[in-house]
């Protein structure tokens, strides 16, 4: 049943446009630009066509007449008047003040009068200008009965047989109508096709963006639900595949942690439980067998006490991390003997020197005082000399150097245990990692102790590190600046 409602939801969420979605605002950007541009192009070649071919021819005939005028007075005159009405199409004429229009004739007998301009075309022409005040006009007149608009221009000439010349030109002004309509026309057709060619190459494009995207959320999804096996599948563009490699990456590292989290988990529990367990049969031994006998008694408590301080151990590893981690944790650094420091350090294993037949040497050369917070920094060798012992060789031997070289203090835990391969040390440093996953009795550990050291190194800026080899043996080291007393 549940399923069926489902998958009616699911067919029902089609036909509903979201949005919000990149296909949607994609699509919507594409028309949108493509109908500004048309709209740009309606406006220019149809609203404005007739102002803009209008100011345009304007322009051009104010322009002849201006030269005309100009070369009124040149040997070629008349030649450059009829080349230009012959090459730009306008009706060209030089009329006198007695209105007769002196060029061109209007035929080829010498003898015949002159052509006259009827007056109320003269006044119409020539009455308002002025050889100062207003030497040209321009202007347009349409005629009766006809759709024809005219675009006339007359301006003064000069002097000519002691009579004022004038020039007239006129040029008719073509209708555009008819081009707007073959416009239009074209207009209409080109929206059209770039409208519908914006609509598909968007919703491909809009597809081509979003694919990665749903493809990604569909395996994060997988993710959420536990599936750390899921790949962030890269392709179609730079930037989804920038995508893919980081969820990858904290994939990897969100699957690691997890991992490493259950392993504490099971070593965590395990560790308790052992000690725990031997605790209470030892308990159970002294009451019942060994309480009379002293020997055996003695025996048997002290195999409860080591357990007990394994106990302790496990817990202020899980302690020391919280507090490490936590906010409050500010350094206070001072003036710190690392020499002082180590031989305290050292005062906590001396039973096992004792009892356990660990050998502790330590060798210091120069001045080894640093700037640190020793709290922290006690930590730090404890834990260094803590891995020395617990992963020692059966020399059992664990020297601590402190050496001043320059103004750094080189400190150096050397064991001649086991080593650490070379592919895992990199990874010693992080939380919870233990080299040897099949958990040893003999020997109790977080993997917490080196996340702790190097937390601690990193919030003083010290370099540290380790250089081991298997079955040879390990050096942990850090490096500290020389600590210099400015009021000495
Ligand atoms: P643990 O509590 O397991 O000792 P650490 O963080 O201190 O955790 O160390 C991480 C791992 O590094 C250890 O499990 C061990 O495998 C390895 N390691 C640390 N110190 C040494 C050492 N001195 N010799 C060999 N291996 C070491």
């Amino acid at each position: 049943m549940t399923q069926e409602h489902k998958t009616q939801k699911k067919d029902h969420s089609k036909f509903f446009i979201d949005f919000k979605s990149i296909r949607f605002k994609y699509w919507l950007s594409f028309i949108g630009f493509a109908t500004i541009l048309l709209l740009i192009l309606w406006l220019l070649q149809i609203v404005f066509l007739n102002q803009f071919y209008e100011s345009m021819k304007v322009r051009e005939i104010e322009k002849i007449g201006y030269n005309l005028t100009k070369q009124y007075n040149s040997k070629h005159f008349k030649q450059t008047v009829l080349l230009t009405a012959f090459t730009k199409g306008i009706d060209i004429s030089i009329v006198n003040e007695d209105r007769y229009i002196t060029f061109p004739k209007s035929d080829n007998n010498v003898f015949s009068q002159p052509k006259s301009l009827p007056r109320e075309y003269f006044n119409q022409y020539f009455a308002k200008l002025d050889k100062k005040t207003k030497p040209s006009k321009i202007f347009t007149q349409s005629f009766l009965g006809s759709d024809e608009i005219q675009l006339s221009y007359s301006s003064i000439l000069g002097e000519k047989n002691g009579k004022i010349e004038y020039l007239l030109m006129t040029t008719p002004l073509e209708p555009v109508e008819s081009t707007i309509d073959i416009l239009k026309n074209q207009l209409i057709i080109i929206s059209g096709l770039s409208l519908a060619l914006a609509l598909v190459l968007s919703f491909f494009m809009s597809n081509h963006l979003a694919k990665p995207l749903v493809r990604m959320a569909k395996s994060a999804k997988k993710l959420g639900d536990g599936h750390f096996d899921v790949e962030f599948t890269k392709g179609d563009y730079t930037e989804a595949d920038e995508l893919a490699d980081t969820l990858n990456h904290a994939t990897d590292e969100l699957s690691k942690t997890l991992e490493m989290r259950k392993d504490l988990i099971a070593n965590v529990s395990h560790d308790l439980k052992t000690p725990l367990t031997v605790i209470k049969s030892y308990g159970e031994m002294i009451r019942d067998i060994s309480g009379d006998n002293p020997e055996l008694r003695k025996e048997h408590v002290n195999t409860i006490i080591q357990e007990a301080d394994n106990l302790t151990l496990l817990v202020n590893d899980l302690l020391d991390l919280s507090k490490v981690e936590s906010e409050l944790s500010h350094l206070q650094k001072y003036p710190l003997d690392l020499e002082k420091l180590a031989r305290s350090v050292l005062n906590r294993f001396k039973m096992m020197e004792q009892y356990n037949g660990y050998h502790f040497d330590l060798e210091v050369k120069g001045t080894v005082v640093i700037l640190a917070d020793e709290s922290k920094m006690r930590q730090v060798l404890y834990n260094f000399i803590a891995n020395a012992v617990n992963y020692a060789g059966l020399d059992k031997q664990v020297l601590i150097k402190i050496t001043e070289t320059g103004d750094q203090v080189l400190c150096q835990v050397i064991d001649h245990g086991k080593g650490i391969p070379e592919d895992q040390q990199k990874y010693i440093w992080d939380r919870y990692y233990r080299v040897q996953k099949n958990h040893s009795r003999f020997i109790v550990g977080t993997g917490l102790g080196l996340f702790i050291v190097k937390s601690i190194l990193d919030l003083h800026d010290f370099n540290y590190g380790v250089e081991s080899k298997v079955n040879e043996g390990s050096c942990f080291y850090f490096k500290a600046p020389v600590f210099k007393d400015i009021k000495k």
